[in-house]
């Protein structure tokens, strides 16, 4: 692809991409660079991100029209996702993701990489094309049944695309035999595509057939420690649910066909989940209805709390799996008595675009997406006035206000994006700034060119409207938690 490239790309993009190649933002910077508006980009000054250049439209398809391409939209986050261009549908259960979902997923999965590194969780990557011998050995390939998706190779080979990796992991650390007790708990995990023949794909991202998860598997020396392994993952989970202001509970869960003793599902409580919970009003009791035997609404834990029926979004489950995959794939450490021993094994997975659609399901109104605000695609849209209005004058504050963000407020930068649709009324703007949830909207108007000078700033998640001056805009965003 290179020699390609470097005959027609233009000398001075050539540049950039080498430069940028190096950068840690290097995609980000890509992005700010191809939206650079003619009249910001002189040589002093920062890119501008403008709304008219963003590959998030609206402008792909105003709603109502050529329903052929949107699919049937089946719940709110799918419908507010695919009207507000976050995501487009291409076949059953599969979705492109468009640019603005992609920055929301590299931030959802810089969370996830900080939690999970947090912990000792080391990352890799593992290949999706997997030979069905490993899935014949743990007996998955006939368990799995059609919803693994088989493909041949040109040698008659059969393959799967990989729903989950517990062989291949398995596999890959058995392979390493001089593995000591000194290097457990080993934690290893990937994001990585995952495909599933579901029978039902539904619900946008809810429920596809290729998805992304984080799935992260463990190794431990002995029951107890596996023990200890599984219940840290647990705890991190549920500092990542905190961290992203979503409400989830952890309720005990049905191991399925991955096997093993112990599990737990985090659900998200929603009308459109299709898991049913058992809650307790008086202890922390909460399961899913598939590992209650009883009919009785009593709790099992206290004895004397009501069980309360509601329904959730699985968005993540963490397994302990014993020797199951470990005693077929020989996954062995050699011990402290310098024996070899057969690895204690946990498995964790988090469904990474899942979580994007149900936080968007329980947080968003019926007109907008509200984002946990860690996750929104950018934090902060400034609309300047309308073309031959009153306040036309105000554009240059406007531009010059964005500027100043990017210089006082380095956690802000690629984060502010300028709403450069002139020829549209502030309104008709703030009503599509309100669909697409930027948490902070800040309107560039008459009081711009007034003294003292005043930016109407509207905070999406409470509705609220305020009056700042320039400092006081700055006070409020450099208190807005990036990553
Ligand atoms: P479900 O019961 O919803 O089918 P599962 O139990 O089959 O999920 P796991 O094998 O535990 O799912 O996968 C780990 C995580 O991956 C799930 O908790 C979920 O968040 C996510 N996930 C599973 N299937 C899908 C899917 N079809 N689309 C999107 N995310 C999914
Ligand atoms: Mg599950």
């Amino acid at each position: 692809m290179e020699p390609i490239m470097n005959q027609i790309w233009p000398k001075v993009f050539q540049r950039f991409h080498r430069r940028s190649l190096f950068s840690r933002r290097s995609l980000s910077s890509w992005a700010e660079h191809a939206t650079v508006s003619a009249s910001t980009n002189s040589r002093h000054m920062k890119p501008t991100l403008l709304v008219s250049r963003l590959y998030q439209p609206s402008n792909l398809h105003e709603v109502g029209q050529n329903t052929s391409l949107q699919g049937e939209m089946t719940c709110k986050s799918q419908r507010l996702m695919q009207q507000a261009g976050l995501i487009h549908p291409s076949n059953p259960g599969c979705y492109y993701y468009l640019p603005a979902t992609v920055r929301s997923m590299e931030k959802l999965i810089r969370v996830i990489d900080q939690e999970m590194q947090g912990i000792g969780g080391q990352k890799l990557d593992m290949p999706s094309l997997c030979s069905a011998e490993l899935w014949k050995a743990s007996k998955r390939w006939d368990l799995m049944g059609k919803e693994l998706l088989r493909l041949k190779d040109r040698h008659d080979g059969d393959y799967c695309l990989a729903p989950t990796h517990e062989e291949a992991v398995t596999t890959l650390v058995a392979h390493q035999t001089s593995l000591s007790y000194k290097q457990l708990p080993l934690l290893l995990y990937q994001i990585t595509r995952k495909f599933r023949d579901e029978p039902k794909p539904k619900f946008g991202l809810l429920r596809g057939r290729e998805f992304y998860m984080k799935d992260m598997y463990s190794f431990d020396v002995s029951e107890e420690a596996a023990y200890q392994t599984y219940e840290s993952v647990c705890q991190a989970y549920t500092r990542l649910f905190a961290r992203l202001g979503l409400h989830c509970v952890q309720v005990q869960a049905d191991t399925g066909n991955i096997g093993g003793k112990l599990s737990h599902e985090f659900q998200l409580p929603a009308d459109i989940g299709e898991d049913r919970l058992l809650l307790c009003g008086n202890c922390s009791f909460a399961a899913n209805v598939e590992t209650v035997s009883s009919d009785s609404t009593d709790c099992p834990q206290c004895g004397t709390g009501t069980l309360v029926e509601s329904k959730g979004i699985e968005v993540g489950h963490t397994f302990y799996l014993g020797k199951k995959y470990s005693n077929v794939f020989n996954a062995t450490f050699s011990n402290a008595q310098n024996k070899l021993a057969v690895a204690e094994m946990g498995c964790y997975g988090l469904g990474v675009t899942r979580i994007l659609a149900a936080a968007i399901e329980v947080m968003s109104t019926e007109e907008g997406i509200r984002w946990p605000g860690l996750l929104a695609p950018y934090q902060v849209c400034v609309v300047p006035p309308k073309k031959g209005s009153k306040a036309d004058k105000a554009a240059v504050i406007a531009e010059e206000l964005v500027q100043t963000l990017a210089d006082a407020l380095p956690l802000l930068r690629g984060e502010v994006v300028l709403d450069d649709r002139t020829q549209m009324t502030i309104g008709k703007r703030l009503k599509d700034a309100s669909k697409l949830g930027y948490p902070y909207v800040i309107v560039v108007g008459q009081g711009a060119l007034e003294e003292p000078t005043r930016f109407e700033v509207i905070c999406q998640k409470t509705g609220e409207i305020m009056f700042l001056s320039k400092e006081g805009l700055l006070d409020l965003l450099g208190r807005v938690e990036t990553i």
